[in-house]
């Protein structure tokens, strides 16, 4: 099977009724862009720069921000990277960082929220990741975006280290796309809205799942509610892809739920545009792709979502689905 698996490292991913979807791999440095490759990937659908400002003493500079963010950009060649802002709090601490002691981290002082509140930390990855996007193909993403005016703000500090970049005469894309994380449920109800005013969503399932179910994602004690095949997430990737296809934008998917091989063909059917996950899950992916058909997973996934249950959806394209590969 591994031999099988292996001859489709070179292949575009493509549905038996021809429908390409793109399969990307989720990275937390710049040296996985090669395994990601070797495995077939498509472009890197999820960059968690996290790792540059763990486990040091102080802030990465914007000098070592950028030749990391150029290294991933120039290791995948013309291919997409899209690189996710700085995605701390939560569980993720800085040594050098203070943080408010919270009652709910999750809930709390995070991601695009803390960057916003800090714009000079947050201009210096965006000015980081512009001077790199003339290196390759990369795409900048927040993370954790609730509400409009956080789109807008953060667009706004973007556009100020543009300006200053293009005074400068120190080149960048000036066509770079620009996208959401969709994990916050709100973020899902108002995809109609955000979608106009990005070329891109990925949806976090990770999160998204938490948030909607109320159900901490570490804690096994309510690990049963922490279903991604929940009717109430499943309605929400429904929706949000809907959203983002009216006005003609791309859609991904970033957390773990995008490789689960009963998801695949729900999300097919959905319409998603990209998947993206850990890079050795892509060539098993694009198998199952090459075997299922789009247009008849339209109607599965339709099936699916009107059934009263993850258990029952699950089983479901178990039989309909995937025993019958
Ligand atoms: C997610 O929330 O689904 C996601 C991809 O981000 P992270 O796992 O880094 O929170
Ligand atoms: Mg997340």
């Amino acid at each position: 099977q591994k031999e099988m698996w292996a001859r489709l490292v070179k292949e575009a991913t493509k549905t038996k009724d021809g429908k390409r979807v793109e399969l990307a791999a989720n990275i937390g440095n710049p040296q996985d862009a090669v395994q990601a490759l070797q495995n077939g990937a498509e472009a890197i659908g999820l960059f968690r720069t996290e790792f540059l400002y763990m486990g040091k003493a102080q802030f990465p500079t914007e000098e070592e921000q950028f030749e990391a963010y150029k290294a991933a950009a120039q290791a995948m060649g013309e291919k997409p990277v899209v690189i996710r802002t700085l995605d701390i709090g939560g569980d993720k601490e800085l040594s050098y960082l203070e943080m408010p002691k919270e009652l709910n981290p999750f809930l709390g002082y995070r991601a695009i929220r803390l960057c916003l509140d800090r714009p000079e930390l947050f201009k210096t990855q965006l000015r980081a990741l512009l001077r790199a996007s003339a290196y390759g193909g990369i795409k900048i993403m927040y993370p954790m975006i609730a509400t409009l005016r956080e789109l807008r703000r953060a667009n706004q500090l973007l556009d100020e280290v543009k300006t200053d970049l293009r005074n400068n005469h120190i080149p960048f894309n000036e066509n770079l796309e620009v996208g959401i994380m969709i994990e916050v449920p709100a973020a899902a109800m108002i995809a109609d809205q955000l979608a106009k005013e990005v070329d891109f969503f990925s949806i976090g399932t990770n999160d998204l799942i938490q948030y909607t179910m109320a159900a901490d994602r570490m804690n096994e004690q309510v690990s049963y509610l922490y279903d991604p095949f929940h009717p109430a997430v499943l309605r929400l990737i429904r929706q949000v892809i809907k959203a983002a296809h009216q006005e003609g934008k791309w859609v991904g998917m970033c957390g773990e739920m995008a490789g689960e091989e009963l998801a695949v063909p729900i999300l097919l059917g959905l319409g998603l545009d990209e998947f993206s996950m850990s890079a050795t899950s892509i060539l098993r992916t694009r198998h199952l792709l090459k075997q299922l058909d789009a247009s008849e997973m339209v109607a599965v996934a339709e099936q699916a979502l009107a059934l009263e249950s993850g258990e029952d959806i699950r089983a479901y394209i178990q039989e309909h689905v995937i025993s019958k590969l």
